[in-house]
Formats: C-alpha cells, sequence, structure tokens
C-alpha cells in the first residue's frame, strides 16, 4: 500500500505501462516547482555538438523507457516517491539555433527550481546542458562533481575559438567557480584526444582522473571508495555521460569510445554513492537515432532511475536537517 501523500507514478496495476502520456517514471506533470523536492527534466538540446547530433531526442525516449521503471530499488530497497516529492517537471525551453541564447534559458529555468528548492535530476541533451545546470544551481557554493565520462569534457575551445561546447563545460565550469576541481571525480577517461591539454589543464586543475585502465584494475567497489574520499562531505553533483559505458551497452550516442564500463559496473557504483550529500544529477548524450533498438534510452532511464534512488535519500536527509533547525 502506497502510505505517502507525495505524487506518485501511475501505477502498472492500473493503467498498463505501455498505455497514457509517457511521463519520467510515469509521474504526474508538475510545473510548479514549489511543489517538488526533486524535479525530473529533460533539456532537448544537443547544440554544443562538434560530432554526430541527435542527443536532442534522448529526454523524449528516455521518457518513453522510463516507462519501464518500477517503484522501489530491488538491491537497495529506496522507494524514492516515498521519501521525496518527485514529478516530471517538463522540458527546459530551448533554442535549437542560438547557443548562447539556449544557455540563458536553460539557466533560467533551473534558476527558478532551484529558488523554489527543487534538486534537479536531468536527462540530455549533450553535455553542454550541465553547465547552464551548475550555474543556476552551484553559484553560492562550488560544488563536489561524480563524473562518468569516456571523454575529460575539459577542453578549452574548439573550431577557432569556440568556447561553449560539450567537450568544455567542465574548463569552463571550473573557471566561474561552479565546481571545486579538487572534490571533482572522473570515472571511464578514455579514448583520443585532439590534445594532450585537455588532460594536463584538468590534472593541474586538482581533477582525480581514473582513467578506464585504472578503473579496470581497481574495479567499480575500490573506485566509488576513491569517489567517496575525493568529493567527501560537502554538496555533490552526479553526471552521467552514456559514452562512458563501453558502445555495446549504449550505442545510441555520439561519441561513442570502445573499451568502457559495464551498465553492471555503472550500476554498482553509483550505489556506491548512497549517503553523500548529492544535490542533483544528469544523464546526458543519449542520442536515440544511434540505436534505433532503443536500449541506450532504456539504459539513459535506468542510471537515471539509480541516481534517483541515491538523491531522494540525500534530498530526505536534508529537509529533516533543516526542519530541525
Ligand atoms: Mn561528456
Ligand atoms: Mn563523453
Amino acid at each position: 500500500m502506497i502510505s505517502s501523500d507525495f505524487p506518485q507514478p501511475l501505477s502498472g496495476m492500473s493503467t498498463p505501462r505501455f498505455g497514457e502520456v509517457a511521463t519520467f517514471m510515469r509521474l504526474p506533470i508538475e510545473r510548479d516547482p514549489a511543489q517538488l523536492d526533486i524535479a525530473l527534466v529533460g533539456v532537448p538540446w544537443d547544440g554544443g555538438t562538434t560530432n554526430r547530433p541527435g542527443a536532442r531526442h534522448g529526454p523524449r525516449e528516455i521518457r518513453s523507457m522510463s516507462t519501464l521503471m518500477r517503484r522501489v530499488h530491488h538491491d537497495s530497497l529506496v522507494a524514492p516517491y516515498e521519501l521525496c516529492r518527485v514529478g516530471d517537471a517538463g522540458d527546459a525551453p530551448v533554442n535549437p539555433i542560438d547557443l548562447q541564447d539556449a544557455l540563458e534559458r536553460i539557466e533560467g529555468f533551473y534558476h527558478t527550481l532551484h529558488e523554489a528548492g527543487a534538486a534537479p535530476l536531468s536527462a540530455g541533451g549533450d553535455h553542454l546542458v550541465t553547465l547552464p545546470i551548475l550555474r543556476a544551481i552551484a553559484r553560492q557554493q562550488p560544488v563536489g562533481m561524480v563524473h562518468f565520462d569516456a571523454h575529460s569534457d575539459t577542453g578549452d575551445s574548439y573550431f577557432g575559438g569556440q568556447k561553449y561546447t560539450h567537450g568544455t563545460p567542465f574548463r569552463r565550469a571550473i573557471e566561474e567557480g561552479l565546481i571545486d576541481p579538487t572534490r571533482m571525480i572522473q570515472i571511464g577517461i578514455r579514448g583520443s584526444m585532439y590534445s594532450a591539454d585537455e588532460k594536463e589543464w584538468a590534472m593541474a586543475a586538482g581533477i582525480r582522473i581514473v582513467h578506464i585502465e585504472e578503473f579496470f584494475h581497481l574495479g567499480p567497489e575500490a573506485v566509488v571508495a576513491e569517489a567517496r574520499r575525493v568529493v567527501g562531505e560537502g554538496p555533490v553533483y552526479v553526471s552521467f555521460d552514456v559514452d562512458g559505458l563501453d558502445p555495446v551497452y549504449a550505442p545510441g550516442t555520439g561519441t561513442p569510445e570502445i573499451g568502457g564500463f559495464s551498465t553492471a559496473e555503472a550500476q554498482r557504483m553509483i550505489r556506491g554513492l548512497e549517503g553523500l550529500d548529492i544535490i542533483g544529477g544528469d544523464v546526458v548524450e543519449v542520442a536515440p537515432p544511434f540505436d534505433p533498438s532503443g536500449n541506450t534510452a532504456l539504459v539513459g532511464a535506468t542510471m537515471m532511475f539509480e541516481i534517483l534512488c541515491v538523491l531522494a535519500p540525500a534530498v530526505h536527509k536534508r529537509r529533516n536537517r533543516m526542519r530541525r533547525l
């Protein structure tokens, strides 16, 4: 029985899960962020993509596949919809033509969520969407970052001085003081680079980089222990680029790199983040046109649910702590 009066997903016991309008996790659409503790948001925008586009189609397909998610995490037994008010807050407004305008619109949307006290969990979009999200939620205090990706995304510029691409968001976020680089870990980094500068800059900034070779040497549990050590007690954001996974698990992405971690390893790592002071997260770079099977969107939806099941206890704990003050 559902004891909570919080928003609940449409029950598969009364409306089959293949029916009705697809929302994130079958939750109600809630446009008023004041009604939410956690806002599930789509960002249908891939204007920062440098090679194969398509992540703009991610949110809709992830919504569709997220109808396969049920209510309770099978391993941790976390039931996020009993801990928090979670809803589908719709899509952030975007502009498919003008990059700077898109960044401003996205930031404005997340600013409203943040002011209302709703923690965002987003489906991209390409990885540049993480920058306006951080601008909205990390201005007052730089955050820690657990970043799953094949790429460091700390390049400086592209194609003659373009500073804003999906290969540069973390460099910009660190320059803007939104991320504390000494509390940032990148997991899964591999693949050829345009130049060594990307890696050298990241290491000089103090980011802990777990290349895929080290990941396979240590294994997911030891890597998660290292992530917990690096990010410590403060607020932390979780950014999951699906290309961190091996392309056999997530072929529907713009910049695949072979030799990545598996979906099961990713799940073990996300579960290992339980207890951290997580303030939000995203799953980015799902590009459905490259995976007509839909599996990459299912992977994206499942990773969102995994992150939700570590985010909801953190939000719940923060709310109780504030209530006691
Ligand atoms: Mn990325
Ligand atoms: Mn990537």
